[in-house]
């Protein structure tokens, strides 16, 4: 082997990015050790190296068992190989049992002298920047003093649920819950307090939302929302009715023998078709205000 050869052969199994020529079947011609190294950490034995393996077939049976990810990427594949585009790439999820991991892959055709109708494909870990992303998208979707999910999260989550429940002609209830005279426990015992009793509230609230269609949410500054999927009017009461009580018996770890209390407003309705999350939201603000007004640490209903 001439020196360059020598030369890129070692570049190629240098490389950390898992790299495999295939022929235009599919069929895998060669692999660099990162490749090799990957298999073999994942359960394959190292002299099975997947040399003559058929690199779609897998792809094949992930298609067959519904998965649209793997759909994509065989069309895509397909099209480089079959030479309707230049080349292809997906990001895709390759979880192992203790680690979540990510890939891209991306297939180019090899080109050079006597390369016809190879292809090389290249896997390349991005889980760093993955997690990071999604670090970022969790963290734009939560209130980070009290962890609930924000007024953002709340507006997707509530659309969704109306959607589900105008469907299903199911009730859907939202509560909103406003601590009462928040600001005197700000002056007397200072902001730090204050933020104390914010994560209280939040943690109680939280253990009113245990379903999938259930969502505890900070939506202003002493103002929260419970959302509460296939949820009618009595049991939305009866749930509203618990939390205040509780609240109003738990314990604040600066001021013994202080309570906090909420007043809560909350409409429970199976929604008609013209029903908005606005006209929710007015209905269950008017019906906190009505709260308020009649003495604060009660529930009061819209209808
Ligand atoms: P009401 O019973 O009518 O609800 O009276 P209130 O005092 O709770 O209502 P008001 O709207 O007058 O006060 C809300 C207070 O919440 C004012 C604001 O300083 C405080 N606040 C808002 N966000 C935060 C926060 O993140 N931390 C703390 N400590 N206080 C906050
Ligand atoms: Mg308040």
């Amino acid at each position: 082997m001439s020196d360059e050869r020598l030369i890129h052969t070692a570049v190629y199994n240098s490389l950390e990015e898992q790299i495999a020529v295939i022929d235009g079947s599919g069929c895998i011609v060669d692999v660099n050790q990162a490749w090799i190294r990957f298999g073999a950490a994942n359960g394959l034995p190292s002299e099975q190296s997947c040399m003559g393996d058929n690199y779609l077939e897998t792809l094949f049976r992930s298609v067959n068992t519904g998965d649209h990810l793997a759909a994509g990427a065989l069309q895509g594949i397909s099209a480089v190989l079959e030479g309707k585009r230049e080349s292809f790439s997906i990001e895709y999820p390759c979880h192992s049992p203790d680690e979540k991991r990510w890939f891209t892959m991306r297939i180019v055709p090899l080109s050079g002298a006597g390369s016809d109708n190879l292809f090389v494909v290249s896997h390349h870990n991005i889980t760093a920047r993955k997690l990071a992303e999604l670090k970022v998208q969790d963290l734009a979707m939560h209130d980070p003093l009290t962890s609930l999910a924000n007024r953002r999260a709340f507006n997707l989550f509530f659309d969704r649920e109306l959607k589900t429940a105008k469907r299903a002609q199911t009730p859907l209830t939202l509560m909103v819950a406003d601590i009462d005279h928040f600001k005197l426990i700000n002056d007397e015992f200072g902001h730090a307090a204050g933020d104390q009793c914010l994560a209280l509230f939040a943690t109680a609230l939280s253990e009113c939302a245990r379903r999938p269609n259930d969502l505890a949410a900070r939506i202003g500054g002493d103002e929260f929302a419970l959302v509460l999927g296939t949820t009618d009017q009595a049991h939305a009461l009866h749930v509203a009715e618990q939390f205040r009580s509780s609240l109003h018996a738990l314990p604040l770890p600066f001021a013994p023998g202080r309570f906090m209390a909420t007043s809560i407003g909350l409409i429970a309705k199976i929604p008609e078709k013209t029903d908005t999350m606005e006209l929710f939201l007015q209905h269950a603000d008017r019906a906190l205000y009505a709260a308020k007004s009649a003495g604060r640490n009660r529930v009061h209903s819209a209808f």
